[in-house]
């Protein structure tokens, strides 16, 4: 079974964004930049299956410009067999890349694609939805477990109210949620063996798929600052600024 999976290059988890000073998004320069988290979960469940004997080969892809080839590396350090880039400087929507994935996917023929439930820097969790639409597949996205048997997937999903159980015919596309797995760490050796790696690159042109924007950001704009908090006296304090103040209880 081959296994196609996602890694977005993002601003890392640990940085604190700014917005720009001309508020058209957020500051890009200079900044530290890594693989989506849900997409190191991704990765790890590609690289579990194959240990446990259910996968043959992992296809990392990823969509973006030259750089995003770091993080590739990063995930073929971390066990995957090869990398495809589609390189492109354009601004990605999730629309754009979802058609670029069904390229790839026709090309590559897997029979499991894995991707993050969302990506941390758009937030919009549509990539995996979009994909499965456009392909025709079964999908189970936020998913906690991931059982594989023959030519079935059965997916633990997080839902609102607890967890649901699923059962997928295959070829099928799961979206990662927080619990799955604890990614691990690339060892030296294994990112000094990732650089001899392949690593293929293709644009979205040799792909035949339009990446034009079909969403304008109009502006962006830190939130608003929190007010600080008051200490109140007793209960009745409390109740009354409940009541008066913020107005949340009759
Ligand atoms: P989103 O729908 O943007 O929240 O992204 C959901 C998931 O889709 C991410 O966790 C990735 O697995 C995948 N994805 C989104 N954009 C890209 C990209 N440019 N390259 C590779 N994977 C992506």
């Amino acid at each position: 079974m081959k296994i196609l999976v996602a890694v977005k290059r993002v601003v890392d988890y640990n940085v604190k964004v700014r917005v720009k000073a001309d508020k058209t998004g957020v500051e890009l320069a200079n900044i530290k930049m890594s693989m989506n988290p849900f997409d190191e979960i991704a990765v790890e469940e590609a690289v579990r299956l194959k240990e446990a004997g259910k996968a043959t080969e992992i296809v990392a892809v990823s969509m973006g410009p030259q750089a995003a080839q770091e993080t590739l590396r990063t995930a073929l350090a971390m066990g995957a067999d090869r990398a495809v880039l589609v390189q492109t400087d354009v601004d990605l929507q999730p629309l754009a890349v979802a058609k670029l994935f069904k390229a790839v996917v026709d090309k590559e023929q897997p029979q499991l694609v894995i991707l993050g439930k969302q990506a941390i820097d758009d937030d919009s969790s549509q990539t995996g939805q979009m994909l499965a639409a456009l392909l025709g597949w079964s999908q189970a996205t936020f998913a906690s477990k991931v059982v594989i048997e023959n030519d079935s997937c059965t997916v633990t999903r997080e839902v609102d109210g607890g967890l649901e159980t699923i059962t997928l015919k295959m070829p099928s596309i799961v979206t990662t949620d927080l619990r799955l797995n604890e990614p691990r760490y690339a060892s030296l050796p294994n990112i000094m063996k990732a650089k001899k790696k392949p690593l293929d690159t293709m644009t979205p042109d040799a792909l035949g798929v339009d990446v034009a924007p079909r969403l304008i950001t109009l502006k962006v704009e830190e939130p608003p600052k929190r007010q600080g908090g008051v200490k109140v006296q007793d209960v009745p304090a409390l109740i009354d600024k409940l009541r008066n103040e913020a107005k949340v209880i009759p």
